[in-house]
């Protein structure tokens, strides 16, 4: 860690974010074209939201909501595995509905729980025969099915999974959601009672922040923390130019920079919101300290019919820990209206957000060593296993101009 930066020349790339999408990059930098990297964090620790740390009564807990890592790319659990060993995990969450735990993704097991044994035998037939053996089928899809067998079934998952979840965490019913955002909860046409199917899942066995101090460990990174990007970076378009003429400078503390920059935050943020803030979801947590081993039958519950919260986790599932109390989370969606502490966690995907995010990308389109890399800087709905690929991707591209291979390498 440094504190202090005299001459931001001194480093080859600067890279906005101590997140996955900055860590990737920055040690691929670091190791394979041999940069001298400088990571620029506005918090006081590195991880971005993937961060944990022990909390009063020694339970390992997200500070930013729990987090599972799941994959189906061996690129990105491979690269990952060389920072950590890994906890085998399968999450499984249940949904309380109406007092039925009630396994989510919805599937054969949980039609048993709310139907008849005649009617469950038949909705289980129609749906396995309809969309095929263990098919994930989207609640939105589910819907639009003439049958009448499939619209009970649709009709039921809608109003006891669907509903009042989404209307608390997005302030929106399912179907004014980007459908791409219920389709990650599909409906599933088997028994598999885990929440992701993913080849690769697991927690690391040490945490996510011991992760990313490995991560980081090179002799060509150094992290400043607590550090606003706006305090060191300035964008500067071409002399008197109105507010959507791009970006043709960039200054550093001040000084022309040539090297690459990295930037994974929020863009609107960038340019001081000069189109208006683009609309983010962000949540509070609440924790709860508990004298029991566990007080939830498995990592997490979704309350889908009643609460104001969405989900509770309770971290000893997640992390194993073997001890006689336990500390759960509650998540409370709001609106994020940029007051001090609230964090931006989720983009609002729909066309007219993203027309409005273009504007702001369309800025920097004058700036071949501006990256805009993540899920604030793309605004987009990414898990970790797709930003350590995109990272490894823009890693690539960048190292290919550099002549490098794979490996690490001298320039
Ligand atoms: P971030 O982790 O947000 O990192 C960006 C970093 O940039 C932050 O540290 C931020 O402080 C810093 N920054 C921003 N602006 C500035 C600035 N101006 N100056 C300096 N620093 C700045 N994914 C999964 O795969 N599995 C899960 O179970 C899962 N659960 C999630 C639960 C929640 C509640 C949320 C919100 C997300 C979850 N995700 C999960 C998604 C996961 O958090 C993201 O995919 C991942 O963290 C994105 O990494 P990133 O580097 O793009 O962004
Ligand atoms: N969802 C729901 N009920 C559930 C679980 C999910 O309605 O029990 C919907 C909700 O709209 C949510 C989306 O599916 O935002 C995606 O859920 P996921 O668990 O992937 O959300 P994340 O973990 O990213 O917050």
């Amino acid at each position: 860690m440094v504190s202090h930066i005299d001459d931001y020349s001194n480093y080859d790339a600067l890279v906005v974010g101590a997140g996955f999408a900055g860590s990737v990059v920055a040690r691929e930098l670091a190791e394979r074209a041999n940069k001298k990297v400088l990571i620029i964090e506005q918090r006081s620790h590195i991880g971005g939201n993937a961060y944990d740390e022990l909390d009063s009564s020694g339970v390992l807990i997200h500070a930013y909501g729990p987090h599972i890592f799941h994959t189906n790319s061996q690129r990105a659990y491979e690269y990952l595995s060389r920072f950590t060993a890994w906890r085998d995990y399968q999450h499984e969450v249940l949904a309380d509905v109406h007092g039925t735990y009630t396994p989510v993704p919805f599937n054969l097991n949980s039609i048993e729980l709310h139907f008849d044994e005649d009617k469950a035998t038949a909705l289980k037939d129609k749906l396995v025969s309809t969309f095929g053996a263990d098919t994930k089928v989207p609640i939105i899809e589910l819907r639009s099915q003439d049958d009448p067998l499939l619209s009970e079934l649709a009709d039921f998952v809608y109003q006891n999974v669907f509903l009042y979840y989404t209307q608390k965490q997005w302030g929106l019913a399912p179907e004014e959601v980007d459908p791409s955002v219920t389709a990650r909860v599909p409906v599933l046409a088997g028994r598999d009672n885990r929440y992701f199917q993913d080849t690769y899942q697991g927690m690391p066995l040490d945490g996510y922040t011991k992760l990313f101090e490995n991560m980081l460990d090179h002799p060509n990174i150094e992290v400043l923390t607590g550090c606003d990007a706006h305090e060191v970076l300035l964008f500067l378009a071409a002399g008197d130019t109105p507010p959507n003429a791009p970006f043709t400078k960039i200054l550093a503390g001040g000084t022309p920079f040539e090297g690459e920059i990295i930037y994974t935050g929020p863009l609107d943020f960038l340019c001081a919101k000069r189109f208006g803030m683009l609309p983010y979801r962000s949540l509070d947590f609440v924790y709860k300290q508990l004298d029991e081993k566990h007080v939830l039958p498995c990592g997490t519950v979704n309350y889908t019919v009643s609460e104001d919260y969405t989900r509770i986790t309770e971290y000893t599932w997640l992390t194993g820990q073997d001890l006689d109390h336990t500390t759960i989370m509650e998540e409370y969606p709001r609106a994020f209206a940029d007051e001090p502490g609230q964090v931006p966690y989720y983009a609002i995907l729909n066309d007219e957000n993203r027309a409005h995010y273009e504007r702001y990308l369309a800025l920097f389109s004058e700036l071949p060593t501006f990256h805009a890399l993540g899920r604030l800087a793309e605004y987009r709905y990414f898990n970790m296993d797709q930003i350590v690929e995109r990272a490894l991707a823009l890693a690539d591209e960048l190292c290919a101009n550099e002549l490098c291979t794979n490996e690490p390498c001298a320039k």
